[in-house]
């Protein structure tokens, strides 16, 4: 008996060692099939959420633009109110230089939003094309596997590398790079002002439901001469002070980050990296200092476009589409 019992045990660890090898034969076989050098953790998160990308790459077309649809909607509905309900309460009341400089500053403000929001949608923020730059600079992109010049940056919304990309805007349905970055920021300083104006010619109009407080009542003609509002038109009122109010704070944020970093003569993308190798240098004890910053005011003027004194009327208080300076594939650094 005893004999049998340890004829089995040692047939049981045979057996047990036997499958064991197997299963390691299993597994080496797989992973010399399937082995990759940059497998990471960094490569299975991106691959474990392979299957939401696809889903936002296949419904971002459709809800960019939508949202270019919605932007061109609110700001029409602005519009349509500011001149159907808000000018004909103020305007009477405003005398004639008042009314020349609400319809001179309004018109402006809306031509510079319509003209810089259409050419930042409608304009390529530009691609990197080979041999437009210095080989020694490229680098390679791991998504298009083509070296690209410097600044220049990987989009995975537009599936493409940008030229000195800033950020991919949802709201432009376009990436922001080279070639509309400043119609980008210029759309979002007039859109902020063109709020803060909106916002606060209407703030009287909501506060005495819809009567607008008169500045100097001896010259101004009888209230009862200018006609009432009916609670309908008061509603659109509040819509409008409500709404650009809530976006003059939201966008007024985004454009002071924004020229801060123009300022500063970097983009969205070059900000992060900047930093890091920032505080990699100074562990080293060595001062980073970032190739492209020309001085705050040579980066607002290369930004602008400014070469000459009049073109900050007429490149930046007037619409204009002049091309930016360079290429955006060679930069001196
Ligand atoms: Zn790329
Ligand atoms: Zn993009």
């Amino acid at each position: 008996m005893e004999r049998f019992t340890r004829r089995t045990l040692k047939a049981c660890t045979r057996k047990s060692r036997e499958l064991r090898l197997a299963y390691e034969y299993a597994v080496l076989a797989l992973r010399s099939l399937v082995y990759n050098s940059a497998v990471g953790e960094d490569y299975l998160l991106e691959l474990l959420f392979q299957p939401v990308y696809c889903l936002v790459d296949a419904v971002v077309p459709w809800f960019g633009k939508a949202l270019v649809v919605t932007v061109a909607l609110l700001t029409l509905s602005v519009v349509l109110t500011m001149y159907g309900v808000v000018y004909p309460s103020v305007l009477p009341r405003a005398g004639p230089w008042g009314t020349a400089l609400h319809l001179g500053y309004g018109h402006w403000n809306l031509a510079l939003i319509s003209f810089h929001y259409y050419k930042a949608v409608s304009t390529n923020p530009g691609q990197p094309t080979q041999g437009s730059y210095d080989r020694a600079e490229a680098s390679l992109c791991k998504k298009c596997l083509r070296c690209r010049p410097p600044r220049a940056h990987h989009c995975r919304v537009c599936c493409r590398c940008v030229l000195k990309m800033d950020h991919h805007c949802y709201w432009m349905d376009n990436c922001v790079g080279h070639f509309n970055h400043r119609y980008f920021l210029s759309f979002c300083v007039s859109m902020t002002l063109g709020c803060v104006y909106c916002s606060a010619t209407t703030w009287d109009l909501v506060t005495l439901g819809g009567d607008p407080a008169p500045a100097d009542a001896s010259d101004l003609p009888d209230a009862s001469d200018l006609p009432r509002l009916d609670p309908f038109r008061r509603n659109f009122l509040v819509y409008v002070w409500v709404m650009c109010s809530g976006v003059s704070v939201i966008l007024g944020v985004l454009t002071l980050w924004h020229a801060r970093l123009v300022t500063r003569g970097e983009t969205s993308v070059e900000r992060r990296l900047n930093e890091r190798t920032r505080v990699h240098a100074n562990a080293r004890g060595q001062v980073y200092r970032n190739p492209y910053d020309h001085g705050p005011l040579g980066n607002w003027k290369l930004f602008l476009g400014v070469g000459h004194k009049r073109h900050w009327a007429t490149r930046v208080l007037l619409p204009s589409s002049h091309l930016p300076a360079g290429d955006g594939a060679l930069w001196n650094a």
